[in-house]
């Protein structure tokens, strides 16, 4: 799913965030990245995702060499086939919580009355079926990060990311957060957490660490593939 080979990223200004990465996740795998603030996870989970470019070396995600494609192929590839969801939520303000899923998936080709209905099935999976028209300010923390993880599901991509998802969230609306990523990758989705919790990386069939822009430690300690996707 998802091959970096000896990538680097090194920031306007001169900062060296990533020194060197190789790594390689598998589809149906569900991984954490773990280390201290300021190791590089966010700039690697961003390369991974395309949202961002490296400044040298190898991305392949989903079978596309990142460099080969343009930003208008790069934009493509992430609407139709990443999910991802963020400490901060990045909902839109002053949007109802069924239009936030459904904007979520207007690269996937269907008139919006389908968008509505499927992102009103994402959000009854969420356990939010009784907040559709409440905005993010009407909503509590861990309700929007539940949207925001219903908006990067609707689509059913194949591979989600996640930021930091629970960092701003009370231990309980984490749980279940996490229960909704895991939920997800039991459906076949590809997952990759950025986590400073202990004990959610723990919890995670594999574990990635990270020290200045550097991969220190990789270790596999459970499960690692999810039964294979059927294809539809
Ligand atoms: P983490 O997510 O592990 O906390 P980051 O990937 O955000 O780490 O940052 C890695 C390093 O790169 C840090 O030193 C950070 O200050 C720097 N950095 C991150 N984003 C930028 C940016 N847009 N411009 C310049 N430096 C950045
Ligand atoms: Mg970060």
């Amino acid at each position: 799913m998802i091959e970096l080979v000896d990538v680097s990223k090194v920031y306007p200004g001169g900062v060296a965030a990533l020194a060197g990465v190789t790594l390689r996740i598998e589809r149906g795998e569900l991984v954490a990245i773990v280390g201290p603030s300021g190791s590089g996870k966010s700039t690697m989970l961003n390369i991974l995702g395309a949202l961002d470019r490296p400044s040298s070396g190898t991305v392949r995600v989903d079978g596309h060499d990142v460099a080969r494609l343009t930003d208008a192929e790069l934009s493509a590839l992430r609407a139709s086939r990443i999910g991802f969801v963020f400490q901060q939520f990045h909902l839109a303000a002053g949007v109802s919580a069924l239009d936030n899923v459904a904007d979520g998936l207007l690269y996937c080709g269907q008139r919006p009355p389908a968008r509505r209905r499927r992102a009103a099935v994402a959000l009854e999976r969420v356990g939010l079926g009784h907040r559709m028209d409440h905005e993010p300010h009407e909503l509590s923390g861990g309700e929007r990060q539940r949207v925001a993880v219903a908006r990067a599901g609707a689509g059913d991509p194949p591979l989600l990311l996640a930021d930091e998802p629970t960092g701003a969230l009370d231990s309980v609306s984490g749980a279940g957060v996490m229960a909704l990523l895991r939920e997800l990758h039991g459906g076949g989705t590809t997952v990759v957490v950025i986590t400073h919790d202990r004990e959610i990386a723990a919890s995670l069939p594999r574990q990635v660490r990270m020290r200045d822009g550097r991969i220190v430690a990789d270790s596999v300690t459970g499960q690692v593939r999810a039964p294979a996707r059927e294809v539809a």
